[in-house]
């Protein structure tokens, strides 16, 4: 990740250090992103762009979804932002406190996995494999306990309990 102090962004996490953390990207403190990163330092998850402009609009109507998306492409190209793909989607998390996760494939629940709980096995891989694991950002897939408790075939009648962002 280029240029990117992870150790001063890992424990800048409130709203009001963020602002810090786009000024030494040199990112300008503008509405959008600081509501975008309050948005997600808030919900502590990962969102789409499309949900992400659905809640920034709930405060500022006038902010389209062509703004949302350029200021989360431009937060994630310098590190702030990682995005996790499921189902042709994006969800942007924060990657500033470095995590991984597990997706589920059946019905798109995401969590975060602790970088301590892959490090082991990222050394393991650098060694047989020579190739440099990212040290945080990884997607495992699989199917979450309800889906695995669910025998039901498809994911189209699943209640709607818990949102997929
Ligand atoms: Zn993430
Ligand atoms: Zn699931």
């Amino acid at each position: 990740m280029e240029g990117i102090e992870m150790k001063d962004v890992e424990v800048k996490h409130t709203v009001a250090e963020f602002e810090e953390v786009l000024r030494g990207k040199g990112l300008r403190r503008t509405i959008p992103r600081m509501m975008i990163l309050s948005i997600l330092v808030e919900s502590s998850t990962h969102l789409s762009a499309s949900r992400l402009h659905h809640l920034v609009t709930a405060a500022q109507p006038t902010i389209s979804i062509s703004t949302v998306y350029r200021n989360v492409t431009a937060m994630t190209e310098h590190g702030l932002l990682h995005g996790v793909e499921y189902a042709g989607q994006t969800r942007f998390g924060i990657a500033a406190a470095p995590h991984h996760h597990v997706l589920c494939e059946r019905c798109g629940v995401l969590a975060d996995v602790a970088v301590e709980d892959l490090a082991q096995t990222a050394t393991n891989l650098m060694a047989r494999t020579g190739f440099e694991i990212s040290p945080s950002g990884q997607v495992l897939r699989g199917r979450c306990r309800q889906c695995r408790d669910d025998r039901r075939p498809a994911v189209a009648c699943r209640a709607p309990s818990r949102p997929v962002a």
